[in-house]
């Protein structure tokens, strides 16, 4: 497809993902600035008046309010992140900064995570505001910075100091939901309704320092290593939560599968299943391991990193469990905690959100999940922001789609993006 002929839903999400917007975490990140304000720059041709937020130097959000038709409904909110996780040219078949089209595809870091949504949001806006429309209820528009760093330099300090910008907001629309999943021969949209709570751990364990030559059993890394090992290993048992539970009664109708077996049920959901596998339980991954400093010399301290992720609520539970595994030779240190969210999948949102898929694909059945990672859902919580993955797209059935987060060679189908754009149109008109 010649870039002419690209629609602008499309074009708008090449355009953010030339925008190299790298967060290495830790308060390195660059082109959030640059992003912001072409974000802002397209907002104001609507005839809107974006604000800029910059609690840290060129770490800028966004936001903008679209005024509703019916000033008595609460706001909506509309999120979405401008940056990236990293990624290795070499690694990729494309340059993942250069928004190629290839294969009806639009390629690049951000194409699923998440200028995608970016670009429907603003997408779905113009349609509406050019048509001389309003939107249902007030809309806030808002684009953050830091998402990838858990937005403590973005969505964390936007709500602690500009909690203004969501001033009668309720509800939160972002990420990492209304996307199709494979069924067999049918698909099923899948729609986000909670996030696991995170609780990134740091094992120390100590020992005695000593030649590497010597006859010697008190050893960090080996007493370390064993920890590692049994909690990398520890097969968590499954447990479901209200939403992981209509989850499963769903794909089990859908499927006809068994009920009573989550984890076979979820594997009916093709490359998602890993996805929704970690849901119905807490994770434990190891991913990192820091120790020593010489070949032959035993370190008194080694080190590794423990990435959590449990059911929102049992955050007490699964630490004591971890300490137990862990046992009491290695030390548990909690580095950074979030909170986890779960809302109903009922009330006159996910109503709307549902019948609006339904009027663009009909039939299609749509299914409530919980997800392993976060989103800035989690910072408009603080708010009493009940906050929703509906980024709706409608995706072939051999395309990894939830492998693409944070993967190599992401990439959108163009006329998945302008179905999600007719989606949301069709959503902000009615809702
Ligand atoms: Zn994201």
């Amino acid at each position: 497809m010649p870039e002419a002929e690209l629609p602008e839903v499309a074009a708008l999400a090449q355009d953010l993902i030339r925008f190299d917007t790298t967060n290495h975490g830790g308060g390195r990140a660059a082109g959030e600035r640059e992003a912001a304000e072409y974000v802002g720059a397209y907002l104001e041709r609507l005839g809107l008046r974006p604000q800029f937020y910059e609690p840290i130097p060129r770490r800028t959000n966004v936001m903008a309010r679209v005024p509703g038709r019916d000033g008595s409904k609460p706001a909506l909110v509309l999120h979405g992140h401008l940056d990236v996780v990293p990624a290795i040219a070499e690694d990729w078949s494309v340059d993942p900064f250069a928004g190629v089209v290839k294969d009806g595809m639009l390629w690049g870091r951000g194409a699923v995570d998440m200028k995608d949504m970016d670009a429907m949001i603003l997408a779905s806006v113009a349609d509406i505001l050019r048509a001389g429309d309003q939107p249902e209820r007030d809309l806030v528009l808002a684009f953050f910075a830091d998402e990838e760093n858990g937005g403590v330099e973005g969505s964390a300090l936007v709500v602690e100091n500009r909690p203004e910008w969501f001033e009668g907001a309720t509800e939160a629309i972002s990420e990492v939901g209304g996307y199709s999943i494979p069924l067999g021969e049918r698909h099923a949209y899948l729609l986000q309704v909670g996030e696991k709570a995170l609780v990134w751990i740091r094992l120390v364990a100590r020992g005695r320092a000593a030649h590497g030559s010597s006859f010697h059993a008190d050893n960090a890394v080996t007493r370390l290593a064993e920890a590692v090992a049994a909690l990398g290993r520890t097969a968590w048992p499954v447990t479901l939560t209200e939403t992981t539970r209509e989850m499963t009664q769903r794909l089990a109708e859908l499927t006809g599968r068994s009920p009573h077996d989550a984890d076979a049920v979820a594997q009916a959901a093709g490359a998602a299943s890993g996805f929704l596998r970690s849901t119905l339980r807490t994770t434990t991954n190891p991913t990192g391991l820091v120790a020593g400093y010489k070949h032959n010399v035993i370190p008194d301290r080694a080190e590794a990193l423990i990435d959590v992720r449990v059911l929102p609520g049992t955050e007490q539970a699964a630490l004591a469990e971890i300490a137990r595994i862990v046992g009491d030779d290695v030390e548990v240190q909690v580095v950074h905690q979030d909170i986890g969210l779960e809302v109903p999948f009922a009330g006159d949102l996910v109503d709307a959100m549902v019948a609006a898929l339904g009027r663009h694909d009909p039939d299609a059945p749509v299914v409530p999940y919980l997800m392993g990672g976060g989103t800035d859902n989690k910072a408009l919580a603080a708010l009493g922001i009940a906050g929703y993955g509906f980024a709706p797209l409608r995706l072939p059935s051999e395309l990894d789609f939830t492998g693409m987060f944070h993967g190599v060679d992401e990439r959108v189908p163009i006329d998945a993006l302008t179905f999600g754009q007719a989606v949301l149109t069709d959503l902000l008109r009615t809702y």
